[in-house]
């Protein structure tokens, strides 16, 4: 027995194979404690100290002259403000140079932390970092959507042990968001409401895929997850932008995210995960159909040849299993 499964939101089928099936616990990663690394290490370009090799900071916070949480430029720059931003069309090709900025936010000073053990206030200084950094790259002419992210282990493609996210800020729309925003506006056009405001009611309804109920934020694992314990964080208030949180939901995000990472740590054994934030592009800032969130994906298998395929997953973990195992994790 087998079940599909599809999400209005994401447009996504999903296969949930029974004859696949894992438990919760086959998920658990055995892997080295993040402490267990040296607190500095004298080769790493974002240890203190050694600030030359990774460039000024773009933005930074600092405490008692000594920085906390820093940005600057990506050494090894997908794109770059210094290339030309318009179109050549050659018969039925299209092409432009590769405009854009790449940053890189240092989340710490330690070496050996990671976001699921600093304290809430760390935490908050990354959000911060992460809002100061959306705000002035989506204000730059030429860009069209920013995007932030994070690669946590050598699984999600991270290669450096020092905690750190990106910032990509492109010339066009990435497409996988543009298929978001359509659907977010077909809904919309149909119903009247936000496609995703409808889900936070319709999760809160269910309860079982619940991880986090807070006063500003909620956080679920999806009913069509593509892959075992991805996580959503949506804010409750409808809110298009990621800039557009106030104190209060700056400080609640800050305590979610260590919250819903602490529990994967200490659940699944510090999974590689990738972390994204989906937020409506520049030029459409505040509107009625999109609703920013933030998803946390565990990198726990490797799509097959199916997958790549017809880009259909095939998922062999129920997301109520999965929530109702990372909710026992204390
Ligand atoms: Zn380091
Ligand atoms: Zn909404």
């Amino acid at each position: 027995m087998s079940e599909l499964r599809y999400s209005i939101a994401t447009g996504d089928w999903v296969i949930f194979s029974k004859a696949r099936a894992r438990r919760p616990h086959d998920f658990v990663q055995s892997k080295k404690d993040a402490a267990a690394l040296p607190e500095h290490s004298a080769s790493c370009p974002f240890c203190p100290g050694n600030e030359a090799k990774s460039g000024a900071s773009l933005f930074q916070l600092t405490d008692k002259g000594a920085w906390k949480v820093r940005s600057v430029p990506n050494t090894f720059p997908a794109l770059s403000p210094d290339e030309r931003i318009d179109r050549k069309t050659d018969g039925f090709y299209t092409s432009m140079g590769g405009f854009g900025h790449h940053e890189v936010i240092v989340e710490s000073p330690r070496h050996n932390t990671s976001i699921a053990l600093m304290s809430d206030g760390e935490v908050e200084d990354i959000i911060r970092v992460y809002l100061s950094r959306y705000i002035t790259l989506q204000a730059v002419p030429g860009i069209e959507a920013v995007t932030i992210f994070k690669n946590h282990g050598p699984m999600a493609g991270c290669s450096m042990a020092h905690p750190h996210s990106q910032i990509v800020a492109t010339p066009v729309v990435p497409p996988h968001l543009r298929g978001r925003i359509a659907l977010a506006v077909n809904y919309y056009e149909i119903n009247g409401s936000c496609v995703y405001c409808r889900m936070i009611e319709g999760e809160l309804k269910a309860g079982t895929r619940i991880l986090a109920e807070t006063e500003k934020f909620i956080a679920f694992l999806p009913f069509a997850s593509p892959f075992p314990f991805i996580v959503w964080i949506l804010p409750r208030r409808h809110m298009s932008n990621f800039s557009d949180m106030d104190e209060a939901e700056i400080r609640d995000l800050a305590r979610t995210l260590k919250h819903i990472l602490g529990k994967l740590y200490r659940g699944l054994g510090d999974p590689d995960f990738n972390l994204t934030i989906r937020s409506c592009p520049a030029k459409a800032k505040e509107n009625s159909f999109f609703h920013w969130y933030l998803i946390v994906i565990p990198r726990l298998s490797q799509p097959g040849g199916f997958e790549m395929g017809t880009m259909m997953p095939i998922n062999t973990s129920m997301p109520e299993e999965g929530a109702e195992f990372l909710r026992q994790v204390k």
